[in-house]
């Protein structure tokens, strides 16, 4: 049995209805997170999943499609074969081109055989977003915007701050925004809601969590993969708009924010946004641009996109006045991972060197290293005492703490956990129109600053193109271990 949430995180029987529900993210990731829920026992077959294309759809057909990406749950399961045919009993498909005024009529009709202000009505829009006013409009015109329906949209929601809030105003226009979802997926990662549990459960970390006590901190998000298929996208998007803007942003606010007086969507996404506010704004040498070798290649002609960059963020508040944040994120680098390291400052002061009980002068610093993905899970780097009677030999040492290990379970998809938040109406994990803003008006300057400099060019394989970001400030950058 594959079970991973609390019994008591209960979530009520919903109509999901998924636009454009035969695309890759649907059969890739929505679907998969559904099935596996639905495995675990909280999706039952009291929920109702409705799957909108333009294509006929044969069910068989759509099964085969879908099978490839549940293969490692079926098979973990006993039965999985089965589990998945009652899972498919769940689906209905709808034929719909959703420019076509009135075209989602016979669907309202199905839904409101159902609909009760308990049975949430979710809208998924898996579709491309030049068609998300379409849709709003299709449901807005069927009579489906009730206080139970929900939105849900995913990146890109525009490319600049100006075309993001076009986006949201058209959503605005018929969803309130305690309706819409904006899915950040790293949001969703086990280890990223355990940022917060680390921070606020526990005392040890809060006291230490500021300028006075941390020296910088990291955060990469390095990819193995290339750009692959999506040049088309990715050539007029590039890394800042496609990774810093969104699921950086959003690891360093989670580390930066201050303690929430509940843990509650409004009050976690208030502080979120004083963080974004408080980011001093970027200036050209604290930005690094790169492009691997075979990029232009793939693109077919020349092309400036930049495939990784870094960059060297001062955020100006009592907390953090004077700690730089170095966050990076390419593709083709070395290692696959996202991980935050906090740094911590130097002893003060060296009782042993001083005193000539050891000859070791090297400050080997405290350091928290935050394993996002893969192999999740704490490791802290402390000094030790080397054993043995031989004088006083300090040696680097590391507390470990693999999620994988200690749950002995399987750690959810960050779908699983946000679909089943939906579906509870909560949206602490989801990001606010504010949030968003906030995060692009920092970005924009960033963006058209990096529209004027040629992305150094870096080797498949290495972590990106050499730069001074960290050695001009007497640091380097701490590249996570390969099998971490
Ligand atoms: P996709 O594979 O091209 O799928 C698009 C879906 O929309 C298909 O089911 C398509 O089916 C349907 N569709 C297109 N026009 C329609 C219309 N007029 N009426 C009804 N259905 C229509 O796209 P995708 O990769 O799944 O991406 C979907 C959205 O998620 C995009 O906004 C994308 O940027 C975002 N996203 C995707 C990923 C990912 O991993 N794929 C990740 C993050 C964000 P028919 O052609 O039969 O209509």
């Amino acid at each position: 049995m594959i079970e991973t949430l609390p019994q008591s995180a209960v979530v009520p029987a919903s109509d999901y209805v998924i636009i454009g529900g035969t695309g890759d993210l649907s059969l890739r990731k929505i679907l998969p997170a559904l099935f596996l829920r639905y495995a675990a026992g909280q999706v039952t077959d009291e929920f109702r999943l409705f799957v909108v294309a333009r294509q006929e759809i044969r069910a068989d057909e759509f099964r085969a499609k879908l099978e490839p990406h549940c293969a490692a749950a079926i098979s973990a399961l006993d039965d999985g074969a089965g589990l998945l045919g009652r899972f498919m009993n769940l689906i209905e498909f709808a034929r719909i081109d959703i420019s076509t005024p009135m075209s989602m009529k016979d669907l309202a009709g199905t839904l409101r055989d159902k609909a009760s202000p308990e049975r949430p009505v979710i809208f998924y829009l898996s579709i491309a977003p030049s068609l998300f006013s379409a849709a709003c409009q299709r449901i807005d015109e069927a009579g489906l915007v009730l206080p139970q329906s929900r939105l849900v949209v995913e990146k890109p929601l525009g490319h600049d701050r100006a075309s993001s809030q076009n986006i949201n105003d058209e959503l605005l226009s018929v969803f309130r925004e305690d309706q819409i979802y904006r899915i950040d997926h790293y949001l969703g990662k086990e280890t990223v809601q355990n940022l917060m549990a680390l921070r606020f459960a526990n005392v040890i970390f809060e006291a230490l969590w500021n300028n006075r006590y941390i020296d910088h901190i990291q955060i990469t998000v390095a990819e193995t993969v290339g750009v692959g298929g999506r040049t088309g996208y990715y050539d007029n998007y590039g890394a800042i708009r496609d990774m810093l803007q969104n699921h950086l942003l959003q690891l360093l606010c989670l580390v930066a924010m201050e303690p929430p007086a509940r843990f509650n969507a409004d009050q976690v996404r208030n502080e979120k946004k004083r963080v974004l506010e408080a980011l001093r704004p970027a200036r050209p040498e604290n930005i690094v641009l790169g492009q691997y070798q075979e990029y232009a290649h793939e693109v077919g002609s020349p092309t400036t996109t930049e495939t990784y960059v870094a960059l060297k963020i001062l955020i100006d508040n009592w907390r953090w006045a004077g700690v730089p944040f170095y966050i990076r994120t390419g593709k083709k680098l070395k290692t696959r991972a996202s991980e935050i390291v906090i740094t911590f400052k130097n002893r003060p002061h060296d009782i042993f060197a001083r005193d000539g009980i050891t000859d070791d002068t090297v400050e080997i610093p405290n350091r928290l290293i935050i394993r996002v993905q893969p192999h999740e899970g704490l490791r802290l780097l402390l000094t030790s005492k080397e054993p043995g009677p031989g004088g006083m030999r300090l040696f680097p040492s590391e507390l470990n703490l693999s999620f994988g290990e200690t749950f002995k379970e399987r750690l959810p998809d960050a779908y699983e956990r946000l679909l089943m938040d939906i579906a509870r109406g909560n949206q602490t994990l989801f990001m606010r129109l504010d949030e968003v803003q906030a995060a692009w008006e920092f970005i924009d300057p960033v963006v058209s600053m990096a529209s004027e400099t040629i992305p150094l060019m870096y080797r498949e394989g290495t972590m990106g193109p050499k730069d001074d970001l960290l050695t001009n400030d007497g640091r380097s950058w701490f590249n996570p271990k390969e099998d971490a």
